[in-house]
């Protein structure tokens, strides 16, 4: 059994920049929008603080918000929507918008699906390629199909605009919070995605971050599972992270990301490979 206090490391510097303080503020690395509970203690400064919190709430307030407020996320603030608004295609094949009272809300995600990090497969992918996407509905009060009669609808209408970095950046944040997390500040030797989370670089995001072929991580509890590993037998620190991976679709599960986030200083590799 893990305790909270488990949970916990303390940093007493920013991951990001170096910077030793003062008033360095507490990184959740899953994000605290995401119920998220590791948290390195006094690990971002300000500066970083402001470019990682903006990305991270284009992601956590605007794309997943109607999805975190109706399946029960806790928020900092405190008001939550009570109306929700989808666009719907009514009996007569027009698209209209309705509007439905809290209690007979509709929640659903999209998830972006982009090419394997091309680090891993010997491409150099500039930016991040959208193959597609999974998409998961589920209205808790009553089946979806009583939900179409009743409302007379022929069909929902449901999208998601991810701006081009926004996700990848999230990504490799959580990525790079928990191998903090796991082998402590000063572990790599060379950093892939710093440049990225900072705003830095902007070609190759690609490279580094993607989706995985073969999904490794099971459906279990949870909001959100990470696995580090090495990649085929290097130096280079990976991590497989997937968001509800409770949440089926039939037999597909959701995406599964994969973040490469570089090497790690010899005495952190372990010796038995
Ligand atoms: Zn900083």
């Amino acid at each position: 059994m893990f305790g909270k206090e488990n949970h916990k490391k303390i940093i007493n510097r920013c991951i990001y920049c170096g910077n030793t303080g003062p008033q360095l503020t507490d990184e959740h690395i899953i994000p605290y929008a995401l119920n998220g509970d590791f948290i390195l203690k006094n690990a971002s400064c300000s500066e970083c603080q402001k470019i990682t919190s903006t990305f991270e709430s284009n992601v956590l307030k605007y794309i997943w918000g109607d999805f975190r407020n109706g399946a029960g996320f806790r928020s900092r603030n405190k008001k939550k929507n009570n109306k929700i608004e989808i666009s719907i295609i009514n009996k007569k094949g027009e698209e209209d918008k309705l509007i439905l009272p809290k209690d007979e809300q509709m929640i659903y995600i999209i998830l972006p699906e982009y090419e394997e990090p091309g680090y891993l497969i010997g491409k150099d992918n500039k930016g991040v390629n959208v193959v597609g996407t999974t998409t998961f509905i589920h209205t808790p009060k009553m089946p979806i199909e009583n939900f179409r009669e009743k409302y007379e609808l022929s069909g929902f209408k449901i999208s998601s605009t991810y701006s081009y970095s926004d996700f990848p950046r999230l990504l490799m944040k959580i990525a790079y919070g928990m191998a903090i997390f796991q082998y402590g500040y000063d572990c790599f030797e060379e950093n892939y995605v710093l440049p990225y989370i900072l705003d830095k670089h902007k070609d190759g995001l690609g490279n580094f971050v993607g989706t995985a072929k073969n999904k490794i991580i099971l459906p279990q509890a949870g909001i959100v599972t990470i696995l580090l590993g090495f990649v085929n037998n290097s130096s280079d620190l990976m991590a497989n992270i997937k968001f509800f991976p409770s949440i089926k679709n039939g037999e597909e599960t959701m995406p599964e990301y994969l973040v490469v986030l570089g090497h790690l200083k010899e005495q952190f590799i372990p010796k038995n490979k």
